[in-house]
């Protein structure tokens, strides 16, 4: 079988990916979604194994000894990693891959995959990001302005992605992801 596509979406935290990758996965059942470690403690509803494998840090640190990640990196001082062989493992059964990861995972992914597709998300506006994470009510106020400084960050490297869409409207942003996926013409 052909190698399954890879593709990257990245986007400050708090733009609606999570949302924007249910719906795209409950219409393409197909694609399938990479469940990274992390350090970070689970928020209320996560489930460990499925919106994350949850980690301490010396058992993060022993994975990224021993090369057992795609990608890593730090966020809002917490670490998330992409587990490497579950991925290969689809990539090679033909399976359309997907990565939902901030900025710095990205770039390495983009040096060791340049044929993946890497889509960055926005949001309408800076103000209405900040309204979208506090709404969120899940994280602390000092996590908040971790991540509001870091979404700066990321919203700068938005050009160095293969394309950009502006999640304003839910079902709108599904379309055009999913046309520049190639899902539908
Ligand atoms: P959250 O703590 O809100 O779940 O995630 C924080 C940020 O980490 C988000 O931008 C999310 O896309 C990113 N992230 C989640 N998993 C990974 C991963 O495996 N690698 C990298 N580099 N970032 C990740």
């Amino acid at each position: 079988m052909a190698p399954g596509r890879l593709t990257v979406i990245t986007g400050p935290s708090g733009v609606g990916k999570g949302t924007l990758v249910a719906r795209l996965l409950a219409k393409h059942p197909s694609i399938w979604l990479s469940v990274s470690a992390t350090t970070r403690a689970p928020r209320q509803g996560e489930l460990p194994g499925q919106s994350y494998f949850f980690l301490n840090r010396e058992q993060f640190e022993l994975q990224v000894a021993e090369a057992g990640f795609l990608e890593w990196a730090e966020f809002a001082g917490n670490l998330y990693g992409t587990p490497r062989n579950a991925v290969e493992e689809q990539l090679a059964a033909g399976r359309p891959v997907l990565l939902e990861i901030e900025l710095e995972g990205a770039r390495q992914v983009r040096r060791s995959f340049p044929a993946g597709f890497q889509v960055f998300v926005r949001p309408p506006s800076f103000a209405e990001l900040e309204r979208r994470i506090r709404s969120r009510g899940t994280d602390s106020e000092e996590a908040i302005g971790r991540r509001l400084q870091r979404a700066q960050v990321e919203l700068a490297a938005a050009e160095e992605f293969d394309a950009i869409l502006v999640n304003d409207d839910l079902d709108q942003a599904l379309a055009a992801l999913e046309a520049q996926m190639g899902l539908i013409s």
